[in-house]
């Protein structure tokens, strides 16, 4: 393969500003809102099956979305056991053929729409736009991967240069059966992309989704099977943070694919490290602690509506979103001000409503996290603005958004994954200390900058150690093939998801040399 990038086109999308696509959505969606029958189970599920749970509706919940029956370690080695065996063949069919599945699997995704929109805001907490945003991220990874599979998984490799009577070629393939490892915040696009990526280069998917969201996860897979994905190839292993660590412990899996905190990568990478068995590849997505610098030369307008959405939208539960806001202290008050109203009007409440901004949060853990922190920073003297919770949001777990003002990124020791944003000053000769600061933190996921001056731009895009930098806009929804997403040091090891360098980093690579 010679060129980067593989000829592929983005999922158009749902375009919700059209009536005539936005209109009739919540009727046709509302349809296919009764999932109270269904229960997500393992793929290779044993009897007799015990109870299984409730999934909860995260903004109420009275509403029982569907159930889940959580893999047990028996069958979690006879799916490890299947996905073994069916590697092989999988492997052996080539890049083409696999890319012709990850394609019917996209189409199967855009043709179930209302379905995954649907579980998005019932099982998820998501709101129309975000899963909308969802849904056709989810579709892009498949066939961004499935581009992927044709230009580097062809039969005849790559010629190297070598001697003349000496043929040396490169080739890859699969490296056996991968774990993937599934966070709620993207419990489409994300799951999608963690099988898509080693399916493509030839592996076998254990498939774990969060605990928060097995239902979504359970669709996506058996639309994966009905696709034509042979029996092993693709397996729903469905349960908490023990079964992860059954999969991620066990000497018979070849690495994982991982998004998720950094605590556990962490605990996943020790326990890839101490088990026997192959060297294991492992790949993580974690958190970040971002930060957006806005200098006086920035456009008043344009950063309160970009610091809005990358701080609030979704409420707060991206891994891009902005934590840390950095306002040069002449521009500071009246920023603020700005801010301030724009916050004012965020609408709080039922993700149903077309016109909520901010949902709820994923469960009451996080909310009791999140809750705290805000009343930690309360009672430690920092001036925090919070908004009043609407009626009917305590059936919910919803947290009420704060700002919260402080000096330095410095006084935040953990990434806070939710509708809080952190605002510091800065004076203009102190710029070079405030990206110091920020790489000390030593996460580098996201970070944005709203300045004219394009040395200032210069000098943050030369000295920042993240790995998505985005320059007066928001700095949330990064494209897949466009924005190659993924950080560096605390947040991730790499490679970037929906670029052009992840799927290979599944394979292994043979040379044959050979003497004509
Ligand atoms: P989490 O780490 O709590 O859980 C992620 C997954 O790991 C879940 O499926 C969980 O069951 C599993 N798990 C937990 N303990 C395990 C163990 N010991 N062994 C194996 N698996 C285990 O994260 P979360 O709360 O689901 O997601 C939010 C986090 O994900 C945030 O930190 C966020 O920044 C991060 N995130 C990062 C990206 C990115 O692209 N960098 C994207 C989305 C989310």
């Amino acid at each position: 393969p010679t060129a980067l990038f593989a000829p592929r086109a983005n999922s158009a999308g749902v375009d919700l500003a059209d009536p005539l696509v936005r209109e009739p959505l919540p009727e046709s969606m509302a349809e296919l809102s009764d999932f109270s029958g269904w229960t997500a189970a393992p793929t290779a599920e044993a009897a007799p099956a015990a109870a299984p749970r409730p999934v909860t509706c995260p903004h109420d919940r009275t509403i029982v979305v569907g159930h889940c029956r959580d893999a047990r370690p028996d069958e979690v080695s006879t799916m490890i056991e299947r996905a073994l065996s069916a590697q092989p063949e999988w492997d052996a069919r080539g890049g083409a053929a696999r890319a012709e599945l990850l394609a019917a699997v996209a189409d199967a995704y855009e043709a179930h729409r209302d379905a995954f929109l649907s579980l998005c805001q019932r099982e998820a907490g998501k709101t129309l736009t975000d899963a909308v945003l969802e849904l056709r991220e989810a579709v892009d990874f498949l066939r961004y991967y499935a581009a992927e599979a044709r230009r580097l998984f062809t039969p005849e490799g790559e010629a190297l240069p070598g001697p003349t009577g000496e043929s040396n070629r490169l080739t890859l393939h699969g490296r056996g059966a991968f774990v993937a490892i599934a966070p709620w915040n993207f419990p489409l696009a994300i799951f999608t992309g963690l099988i898509a990526g080693p399916l493509a280069a030839g592996n076998t998917v254990l498939a774990k989704p969060a605990e928060q969201t097995p239902l979504i996860a359970d669709l996506a897979v058996r639309l994966f099977r009905e696709a034509g994905m042979p029996d092993g190839v693709v397996q729903l292993v469905p349960g908490d943070g023990t079964v992860g660590a059954m999969l991620t412990g066990d000497p018979r899996i070849a690495g994982v694919a991982f998004t998720g905190s950094t605590e556990t990568a962490r605990a996943i990478n020790r326990s890839l490290a101490s088990r026997d068995g192959p060297l294991a590849q492992f790949v993580a997505e974690t958190g970040g602690q971002n930060a957006m610098i806005v200098d006086s030369s920035a456009l008043p307008e344009q950063v309160t509506r970009d610091v809005v959405a990358s701080a609030f939208q979704s409420a707060g539960q991206r891994c891009s979103a902005l934590r840390v806001l950095y306002l040069q202290d002449d521009i500071a008050d009246a920023m603020l001000e700005m801010i301030r109203g724009a916050f004012e009007a965020l609408v709080i409440g039922d993700p149903e409503d077309l016109t909520t901004d901010v949902g709820p949060v994923i469960d009451a853990e996080a909310k009791a996290a999140l809750d705290a922190h805000v009343a930690a920073m309360r009672a430690a003297g920092h001036t925090v603005w919070q908004r009043e919770l609407p009626q009917g949001c305590d059936r919910g777990t919803f947290v009420a958004p704060a700002i919260i003002q402080i000096d330095s990124i410095r006084q935040l020791e953990r990434e806070h994954f939710g509708p809080v944003l952190h605002v510091a000053r800065f004076a203009a000769a102190d710029l070079e200390q405030v990206i110091a600061d920020i790489n000390a933190v030593g996460y580098g996921l996201t970070l944005g900058i709203h300045t004219r001056i394009d040395n200032t731009r210069r000098l943050v895009q030369a000295r920042a150690k993240v790995g998505n930098l985005y320059v007066n806009r928001n700095q949330i929804g990064a494209v897949v093939g466009s924005q190659p997403f993924g950080g560096e040091g605390l947040s991730g090891t790499g490679p970037k998801a929906g670029g052009p360098h992840y799927v290979a980093r599944f394979a292994t690579e043979r040379v044959a040399c050979i003497d004509t």
